[in-house]
């Protein structure tokens, strides 16, 4: 049945995948073997798309996969003791299955409920506010083979925790009105409205959105698509989440508008694995609009607008944020970036011309629409009109969404979410950058604090080389080893701050951190290398003494510990006197 729903198509190798291991729990040699043959692709493509995804597993990984987030904030929320009390109950070692083949619990990294957490997933299902009275009740359901459709329903509630709403969370969405105004405006007179906006890109890179479009529409090819980037991976970031769960009208509408400007007939809303939860909803809103005839044939009674959105599951690849990556997921493929040019607009899915737009660029749109571009433009500043949404976590009262236009302070933001006593903010995620004290009178604009959303409070009780070596780690984890300079520069990163981190560090490893950046920052392929060393080079410049105060008092430690590396031997000859130690006289 699931390769039937899919009509066996390759490009829908990624959704198999996910539902095959639902029903056998992983996804074996033999079993990836059939799907090829059925599929009629190659044995090995149906393991490399397999072996990328890190919710896909090859091995039994137990009948209850327990996965602790692991971002900074998870952390300031206590989740490695949560973690350890949960191994010591089900008396297990990380990441190994249980002997009756059970359970297994390990860590992944942010899976974006950073105002909620400490959080976990159970076969991908989220638990948010974790505590020990919580692990042991999991423990518990875990122990009577208790199916997690019968778990109490209060574990898997998320909230919204919306505290500052503006244009866009603060104005209730009426089904259709934006699709109906974009209709009334004509092709070419919404596309104007989307240049008089000066609408930008809401995912990072600020790019601005009629440009895409246009170029999209202006293409050469047989069929267009649109595509939403929701994989929000970005460590500290979940507007999206929000958005999706409570405002999903708002996306889906911007994604038909996209769609009737440059005349695309299919849309795509990549929803990262983590969100699995949201998936029952959003396919029962997509089938609201289709009966309100939002979505189908002769969209608004105008001929030719035709359009309906498929929704695919990543399955945990920070990657995948990449737009070229997404689009390879896509197609049934590991998530590796593609090589630019030629960009999506001109050959992106299937090779055919392409617009990703985040989803909170979308939700935008319907509001450009409705009110049009000249009122749009009139909010924040000159170079980032409209408002943005940032997802607060860490130090503060209030964590959750605060939607500001453009321009306000992180002063500002510190000051609504309750957080006096900040010493640090990273801003944009672990690819952002850190802001200290001393910055905070800067504004979240795009010519001065860019941000995709995330805004990650540090008190006075933080220390930043633990959040930088938090970062380093998850880089390290999730560099899709295409190119050199990340896959090996990532690696060093993380072995570096470990090794400051236990004392061993000295001068030498400090000015390796910073040389590592320059190497990553203009070698490396796409922008998770090149971002990847932003935050030790920001921690390193403005905590230094956090790191200085870790380093050894001699010039060079050598980064391999030969020494520690032969105690398997002695143990193995039962000989560890003096003389089996190295420097020691034999
Ligand atoms: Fe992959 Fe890193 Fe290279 Fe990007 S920079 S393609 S994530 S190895």
């Amino acid at each position: 049945p699931i390769l039937l729903r899919h009509r066996a198509r390759p490009d829908r190798l990624v959704q198999i995948l996910r539902e095959v291991q639902e029903v056998a729990d992983f996804i074996s040699d033999e079993t990836a073997a059939w799907l090829a043959e059925r599929l009629r692709i190659s044995y090995a493509q149906v393991k490399s798309t397999r072996d990328f995804y890190a919710f896909f597993y090859r091995e039994n990984r137990g009948r209850y996969r327990i996965l602790f987030s692991d971002n900074i904030t998870d952390r300031m929320a206590g989740n490695q003791a949560l973690f350890e009390h949960m191994l010591k109950r089900l008396r297990l070692e990380p990441g190994k299955v249980s002997d009756d083949g059970l359970v297994s619990v390990d860590y992944t990294s942010c899976t974006g409920m950073c105002d909620q957490g400490p959080a976990i997933l159970v076969n991908n299902r989220t638990i948010t506010r974790m505590t020990p009275r919580r692990v042991d009740e999991i423990c518990d359901l875990v122990r009577g083979k208790v199916p997690l459709s019968q778990w109490p329903a209060e574990f898997f509630v998320v909230e919204d925790n919306i505290h500052r709403a503006d244009m866009l969370l603060g104005t209730p969405h009426e089904p259709g009105k934006a699709v109906h105004a974009a209709i009334a405006r004509g092709r070419d007179g919404m596309l104007g409205e989307m240049k008089l906006s000066n609408l930008r890109g809401r995912g990072g890179a600020g790019f601005t959105t009629a440009v895409k479009w246009d170029a999209c529409r202006n293409a050469n090819g047989d069929t267009r698509y649109i595509v939403c980037n929701a994989d929000e991976g970005e460590p500290g970031t979940f507007k999206d989440r929000v958005l999706l769960q409570s405002y999903a009208g708002r996306v889906f509408e911007g994604m038909a508008i996209a769609a009737y400007v440059v005349g695309a007939s299919q849309g795509f809303l990549y929803l990262r694995g983590e969100y699995l939860y949201l998936l029952p909803q959003l396919e029962a809103y997509l089938a609201g609009m289709r009966s309100a005839g939002l979505l189908g044939r002769s969209i608004g009674g105008v001929a030719g607008f035709d359009f309906d959105i498929e929704i695919h599951l990543g399955a945990g690849a920070y990657v995948c944020g990449e737009e070229t990556a997404l689009i390879e997921s896509l197609e049934g493929k590991a998530g590796r970036p593609r090589v630019r040019p030629p960009f999506p607009v001109t050959s992106g899915y299937m090779g055919q011309p392409t617009v990703v737009n985040n989803v909170e660029t979308l939700s935008k749109v319907t509001e450009i629409a409705i009110h049009g571009g000249a009122w749009y433009e009139a909010i924040g500043t000159k170079q980032s009109t409209g408002t943005k949404i940032l997802s607060v976590s860490g130090d503060c009262e209030r964590p959750g969404l605060y939607e500001y236009a453009f321009g306000v302070r992180i002063a500002q933001v510190l000051e609504d979410c309750g957080a006096q006593e900040a010493i640090a903010v990273q801003i944009s995620g672990a690819s952002g950058v850190c802001l200290s004290e001393r910055e905070f009178g800067r504004r979240i604009a795009f010519e001065d604090v860019p941000t995709a959303g995330s805004f990650m409070i540090f008190g006075k009780q933080r220390d930043m080389f633990e959040v930088a070596r938090n970062f380093s780690h998850f880089f390290a984890h999730e560099s899709c080893g295409f190119c050199t300079p990340c896959r090996v520069g990532t690696s060093l990163l993380k072995n570096i701050m470990d090794k400051i981190a236990d004392g061993r560090g000295t001068q030498y490893e400090m000015n390796e951190l910073l040389r590592l950046q320059q190497v990553l920052k203009p070698g490396s392929h796409c922008g998770l290398g090149q971002t990847a060393g932003n935050a030790v080079a920001d921690t390193v410049q403005k905590f230094r003494p956090a790191y200085e105060r870790r380093l050894a008092e001699t010039d060079f430690v050598p980064a391999f510990d030969l020494d520690a590396a032969l105690a398997r031997a002695r143990e193995l000859t039962g000989r560890d006197d003096a003389a089996a130690h190295l420097g020691e006289e034999a």
